[in-house]
């Protein structure tokens, strides 16, 4: 279990930092961890929470999200991790939902009132028995709860834990559609965590820079776990992504390994003051979340000291990773692909209605299978089935290729696939191609209703500062002779930037509907 592990990383590496939280200035050791989260675990058994009891918090990243995740591991309370960009009526279906029966909340960050939010709902919420507030007498009343209960009884509580027990659900990011309850075990994120530090070279030595939020697996599995299976230190940078807070943690810190979604790694590189901080301590880093562009991930590489960058591939529900580029893979492979499967994990390219394997480099349905596929979506069994098949294999919605050494290419998602004309078009290839516009900083291609080819395609684009607008004759102009006439944008959209989800995924789904008002 997630608390057998931690013991042994203490065991080990007892005296090396855990964790540092940056804008409190707070340090902890494994050892200094350790009794935190003991301490906290042991007043959620002085609260009554039983195994099985689901437990949510609903913060922006701080430490004490942190010590939740692995008290809540300890005592096998089912983790319910709570999106901090939700509102109040989201709050209400995910406490419903997950049959939360205690809530960890923050105060209030920028513009979330997360308390108000929080009483706002609490009256239709029979369920939930208990709120606490993060930084407020509640939170030190919880963790003072433990001071009746001896350590034998935490003991006694973790020695009947198993490692196929559900232990958390993370909700998806709602990229396409509402958010779904992913189930997860202690087997199947521990494993992943521990496999994806093991791939990029984790050892006590290394400090992981976490932008990223820990309210989803990025940051608490290929971020928390990833790191604590291996004895290195978690740092977080702020509360929520700031692109100079991010490299002055990592300046201050010595980090050596910096992760991000591409949009978190492009506000970095486009920071007026980039040049200014020393990050010669980064060594290595994750890029996943969305398509990571070529030419982005060629400068983290080359201007952010990331030499050993890997690219991860994969979903909340697969624990999250499927896929992963390796150090030793060259450059090509490093940049243009999702990397290859995962150690013991299986995945396949199917035709999405015949459900066959279709030839290498053909276009199809991935397919995942392994210890890291969820229990289920909770208390959503229509959805699992539709999901998970009956060999237990993993349905992903991403249209991917896979090369003869068995290289996986991610070529988007099967709903943001643009069919003009009966043309499939794959965005992803178009945004490849954009990308290397001189003017253009950042780039998104959607497909949108046609009466005469059924669906034409739109180009967003970010200009560069000193940059006149392009137009759609400009994007014409540059794409003309290099692709195929089906696949030219036939509209310009300039923004300052894309909706996107809390974990800095660009919403097609949004785009699409705002085109559509563009357009009228
Ligand atoms: P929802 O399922 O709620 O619509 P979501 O799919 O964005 O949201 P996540 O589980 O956070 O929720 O994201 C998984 C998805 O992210 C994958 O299915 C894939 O589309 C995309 N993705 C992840 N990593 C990569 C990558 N390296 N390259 C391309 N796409 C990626
Ligand atoms: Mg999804």
């Amino acid at each position: 279990t997630i608390g057998d592990n931690l013991a042994r990383t203490v065991a080990r590496y007892g005296d090396r930092d855990a964790l540092v939280d940056v804008p409190s200035g707070r340090r902890w050791t494994y050892r200094e961890l350790d009794a935190a989260v003991d301490e906290l675990a042991r007043g959620l058994l002085g609260r009554g929470i039983a195994a099985g009891d689901r437990v949510g918090i609903w913060s922006p990243n701080c430490a004490e999200w942190t010590l939740l995740q692995y008290a809540t591991a300890k005592v096998g309370a089912v983790l319910v991790n709570v999106n901090p960009a939700y509102r109040s009526h989201e709050l209400a279906y995910v406490v419903k939902q997950s049959g939360m029966r205690m809530l960890v909340s923050a105060i209030a960050h920028k513009t979330s009132d997360y308390r108000g939010m929080v009483e706002e709902v609490r009256g239709d919420c029979p369920e939930l028995g208990e709120v606490v507030y993060i930084g407020e007498g509640s939170w030190q009343d919880l963790v003072g709860a433990g001071s009746s209960v001896g350590p034998e009884a935490l003991a006694a509580r973790m020695a009947g834990l198993g490692a196929d027990d559900p232990i958390n659900i993370q909700y998806t990011s709602g990229t396409t559609g509402f958010p779904k309850g992913a189930t997860l075990s202690h087997h199947n994120i521990l494993n992943n965590g521990m496999f994806v530090g093991e791939l990029v070279g984790y050892t006590e030595a290394d400090r992981v820079c976490l932008p990223v939020p820990f309210y989803h697996c990025f940051g608490m599995v290929m971020g928390n776990l990833a790191a604590t299976s291996h004895g290195a230190c978690m740092v977080i940078p702020a509360p929520s992504f700031d692109p100079a807070a991010t490299l002055k943690a990592v300046e201050a810190e010595r980090c050596t390994s910096l992760y991000g979604v591409p949009t978190m790694f492009i506000a970095e590189l486009g920071l007026a003051d980039f040049g200014s901080y020393d990050l010669s301590s980064l060594r290595t880093g994750i890029m996943a979340g969305s398509p990571c562009p070529v030419e982005v991930m060629k400068r983290v590489i080359a201007e952010m000291h990331m030499s050993e960058v890997a690219i991860c591939y994969g979903m909340t529900e697969t624990s999250p990773v499927s896929t992963m580029t390796r150090v030793d893979d060259d450059l090509a492979r490093r940049t243009e692909t999702v990397g290859r499967v995962m150690p013991h994990l299986e995945v396949k390219v199917v035709d999405p209605v015949t459900g066959r394997t279709v030839p290498r480099r053909e276009p199809g349905e991935l397919c995942t299978r392994g210890y890291s596929v969820m229990l289920g979506y909770w208390e959503q069994a229509d959805k699992t089935a539709e999901a998970i098949d009956a060999a237990r294999w993993m349905h992903t919605g991403d249209l991917a290729t896979m090369d003869d050494a068995g290289y996986l290419s991610i070529v988007g998602r099967i709903k943001d696939m643009v069919i003009r004309g009966g043309e499939n078009v794959y965005p992803r290839e178009i945004e490849e191609f954009l990308y290397t516009h001189p003017a253009i900083a950042d780039v998104q291609v959607i497909g949108v209703p046609d009466a005469k080819y059924g669906e034409e395609l739109m180009a967003w684009v970010v200009m560069k500062p000193g940059h006149d607008p392009l137009t759609a004759e400009g994007v014409r102009e540059f794409c003309s002779g290099q692709l195929a006439h089906y696949k030219i944008p036939r509209y310009v959209h300039v923004v300052d930037g894309f909706p996107m989800t809390v974990t800095g995924k660009i919403r097609k789904v949004e785009m699409r509907a705002q085109a559509v008002e563009i357009l009228g």
